[in-house]
């Protein structure tokens, strides 16, 4: 008689991030105890059939916002659904609250409620009165810490100044800053200019937000950091202009990290005309050429990230489009969509995917190879994913307050079907086997590591 695990995943083709083999798994306790291409010999409390499935690092969902339809409990469990094990919220300090009270809630609530493991990003919507607050943070293991460039209209816009100011912060803690890159001011005088012509508000959203302002604010964000000496993680990534001044930058040597969503590399401005309020983000979705240059971009190592920006909101598809808010659940069809988008057309090999959903954010944020990695000694963090599988998003498969999907009658092939943290099963064939209460809060630590 061989070893005795936990858990044994037998048959499967092991997705790392580089490359894929046939292995067995085994898990004893919390971590990975034993890869080998057959341990069949070995017994185990349980053993999960893996033949002709993948076995891949659980993702690690870094741009998630728990304060909506889904709080610091259901947001996990959505995101368990579809493959993911570990999520990075936004605690969002809004004006005239403390960042870090708003941190310390965040981690408390977290580790009564949340099915997964998770870190957290400190939001600041006034950094003019939250930057003196950024050691506190670190001292809570929160190293990163995220500003808008837009959003002027709504009070939460950070201009180059505090801008600066929480750079020189973070660079002197040693963390990373983070950007939604839009240019606020000037879509606040296009919107104002458009909207006293009552043009379709769709429209003027579009028009308002030119690809040419996000280019614009990664450029200044970038050069701002670069004087700091701050890495730089660009949220959100949307535009073809956009990705060249990621590139531009990071041949001048610039540590500048770039994430994309899942929104952008497969749906256009025109499901926005489809769907109206219900497909309102920002940035807005892009045209098909944007969307194009994207996947190149992946292609090309320009975008190191995926990650979801998971904002589901009560909306309506008749609600006028101005007054609805900003945000669309997309945490449980992340994984789903991008393999359905990039992997079976041929643009992405499973395992830059894995790089991207798994790998890459576990390394910027200290993670690795605890987390983002199939490794003897790592927590048994895995997604199993039947390639075979065909199936159709719905509204009715999806487990989002949000009550709809962008992604609504779409057939994809692949589909997660067990998700597993350390060594305990969350969600397996769509039901729910985990517990609120035993995840863990994550320190992130920032190392500069270039991806
Ligand atoms: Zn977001």
């Amino acid at each position: 008689m061989g070893e005795k695990y936990d858990v044994l995943i037998k048959g499967g083709v092991l997705v790392k991030g580089n490359g894929m083999l046939k292995a067995d798994v085994a898990v004893q306790g919390e971590r990975i105890e034993a890869i080998g291409e057959d341990l069949s010999g070995a017994q185990a409390r349980r053993v999960i059939d893996a033949s002709g499935k993948y076995v891949m690092p659980g993702v690690i969902d870094v741009h998630t916002h728990p304060v909506y339809e889904d709080d610091l409990g259901g947001l996990p469990l959505v995101a368990a659904h579809g493959g993911t094990t570990t999520v990075i919220h936004y605690a969002y300090a809004k004006p005239g609250m403390s960042l870090v009270e708003t941190i310390k809630r965040f981690k408390e609530e977290g580790l009564s409620k949340s099915y997964l493991d998770f870190a957290i990003h400190g939001a600041l919507f006034d950094a003019s009165s939250q930057v003196e607050e950024i050691p506190e943070a670190f001292k809570l293991g929160v190293t990163s810490f995220k500003m808008f460039m837009t959003y002027a209209k709504l009070k939460w816009m950070t201009d180059d100044y505090y801008l600066t100011a929480a750079m020189d912060r973070i660079a002197q803690c040693g963390g990373l800053a983070m950007v939604h890159a839009e240019s606020g001011l000037v879509t606040d005088y296009l919107e104002d200019r458009s909207l006293k012509k009552k043009e379709d508000q769709k429209e003027v959203f579009l028009k308002t937000r030119p690809d040419f302002l996000e280019a614009e604010a990664i450029f200044r964000a970038a050069s701002i950091s670069a004087v700091m000496g701050c890495p730089l993680y660009i949220v959100h990534l949307s535009t073809k202009r956009g990705a060249r001044v990621i590139q531009r930058a990071r041949e001048e040597g610039w540590i500048l990290y770039a994430e994309t969503c899942p929104q952008y590399l497969c749906l256009t401005d025109a499901d926005l005309q489809r769907s109206g309020p219900l497909a309102k983000i920002g940035p807005p979705l892009r045209t098909e050429e944007d969307r194009l240059a994207l996947w190149k971009a992946i292609e090309e190592g320009t975008i190191d990230v995926l990650a979801s920006d998971h904002a589901p909101k009560a909306k309506k598809i008749d609600d006028p489009f101005f007054e609805a808010p900003f945000g669309s659940p997309s945490a449980e069809t992340m994984l789903t969509v991008v393999y359905d988008e990039g992997v079976n057309t041929g643009r992405v090999h499973p395992s830059r995917l894995v790089r991207l959903l798994s790998e890459n954010p576990a390394k910027i944020f200290g993670l690795y190879p605890r987390k983002g990695a199939v490794e003897v000694g790592s927590d048994a963090d895995l997604v199993l994913f039947n390639p075979h599988e065909v199936w159709t998003i719905r509204r009715e498969n999806q487990h989002s307050g949000a009550g709809y999907t962008l992604y609504e009658g779409r057939k994809c092939l692949g589909r997660p079907i067990l998700t597993i943290q350390r060594g305990r099963v969350i969600v397996e064939g769509g039901e729910i086997k985990g517990k609120p209460g035993e995840a863990r809060f994550l320190s992130t630590r920032i190392s500069g590591v270039k991806c």
